[in-house]
């Protein structure tokens, strides 16, 4: 797609702008929970939005991942309004025709058995915990209700009472007390720390394999092959948190495989509904997820005909490994240019892997939010996380030039302070 578009922040003469009205509605009428940019987005294509003035801006957040093959994608918008017209929903009393298909080419994907299908990231976490507890007192044989799970400091698995119950972020946490028992915190990326916290009772691990919401932290490396080796020999399950890693973003279809690291579970999510619907999944053996039996655990909306015609397209998609490959190649890139800008004073810090980064910015930009309203003004959409980092999640479709173009606004906004 071509960057010849109206200039962002320069509304067309003559017209009035409708954004400041519609933020500040938004704004009456919503609980606070988000602080949105000022940019109101009507429509979007690939790489690209377009908001309620005309404006044009390039998406390099790409709904935290959920959004990896771009706005729109042809396959996938085809493939959800094809089910529209046949069932979007059936519940779970009865089967659909849908569903099998779904299991059986996710299972395969993951190079696993079984699937549970949820609908947003923080039901996958919060059905693996359950998995993890019942396989931890029916097939490990721990004592009833001592159950433990281990965690890394600097998660993020969403935002439900019992997933912010082990989350250390105080914005996460306070004011939602009482909250549930029965996890461990180490420190990200010390595998002897981890070791250490393993008892008898420890029923799992759960990691990001790469901690997006803490700024694209990759762990050093050796470390997930540790993990894996030490919970194996300890008969503990290791669930690969992959919601916002996984499905091609770091280059492979999941951030594991870096490491020649398979866990026991897979936690999926974001991408797997293409943008369009809500779905995730627990994906993992027969022994651990058959601790289920009917009536123990479900959702009404989970594993619907809608959100398996879309994500058996996502699946068809990451098969041929052209968005793997893309975010590989175009990661190189991303990190070749970060690092120059590191090498020339304007950027802090960077790290990331496949089309994925965190950006550190000096305090003298104001911090990362600052950054972010004046990468907006120049036609890039970008969002701040922890105070001073930028994240850039491009969707992998994006063009090469375009990235380009994105970077060069990023050099320009740091090239000079706030
Ligand atoms: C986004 C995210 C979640 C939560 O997903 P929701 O769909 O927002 O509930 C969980 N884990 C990770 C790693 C994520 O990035």
């Amino acid at each position: 797609m071509s960057v010849a578009v109206t200039p962002a922040g320069a509304a067309s003469p003559g017209v009035t702008s409708a954004t400041g009205d519609a933020v500040r509605a938004a704004e009456a009428r919503s609980a606070r929970n988000y602080h949105p940019l000022p940019v109101v987005i009507a429509s979007a294509e690939g790489a690209w939005t377009t908001d309620i003035d005309g404006r044009r801006h390039l998406d390099l957040l790409a709904g935290y991942s959920a959004l990896n093959f771009g706005h729109g994608h042809p396959r996938l918008i085809a493939a959800a309004k094809t089910q529209l017209d046949r069932v979007t929903l059936t519940s779970r009393a009865f089967h659909h025709d849908r569903f099998a298909d779904f299991c059986t080419e996710l299972a395969d994907l993951c190079g696993m058995e079984t699937v549970l299908p949820m609908n947003t990231g923080a039901e996958a976490v919060e059905t693996a915990v359950k998995v993890a507890r019942k396989w931890g007192y029916r097939v490990k044989g721990v004592a009833p209700g001592a159950a433990r799970i281990v965690v890394a400091a600097g998660n993020f698995h969403g935002r439900t009472t019992t997933v912010v119950s082990f989350s250390s972020d105080p914005g996460a946490r306070d004011g939602f007390g009482p909250f549930t028992p029965g996890f461990d915190t180490v420190p990200f990326g010390d595998a002897d720390a981890l070791e250490a916290a393993l008892t008898d009772d420890t029923v799992a691990v759960l990691l990001e394999p790469v901690q997006g919401e803490a700024g694209v932290c990759v762990p050093p490396a050796g470390y997930l092959a540790r993990v894996r080796e030490t919970t194996a020999r300890r008969n503990v399950l290791l669930i690969a948190d992959e919601i916002q890693s996984g499905l091609g973003r770091t280059g492979r279809t999941f951030a594991c495989e870096h490491e020649q690291v398979t866990p026991d579970v897979y936690l999926l999510g974001k991408a797997l509904g293409g943008g369009v619907v809500p779905v995730s999944a627990v994906v993992s053996s027969r022994e651990v997820l058959g601790v289920l039996r009917p009536g123990q655990h479900g959702s009404t909306f989970g594993g619907n005909p809608l959100a398996c015609a879309v994500a058996l397209e996502v699946i068809a998609m990451l098969r041929t490994g052209e968005f793997q490959q893309r975010a590989a190649e175009l990661g190189t890139r991303l990190h070749a240019r970060l690092h120059e800008m590191t090498a020339a004073g304007l950027v802090e810090a960077s790290r990331g892997r496949g089309l994925w980064a965190g950006v550190d910015v000096a305090d003298r930009h104001g911090g990362g939010g600052a950054v972010a309203r004046r990468m907006l003004e120049r036609g890039v959409l970008v969002k701040d996380t922890h105070g001073s980092t930028i994240r850039l999640a491009p969707p992998l479709v994006i063009t090469e030039q375009d990235l380009e173009w994105g970077l060069d606004r990023l050099a320009e906004v740091l090239a000079r302070p706030a």
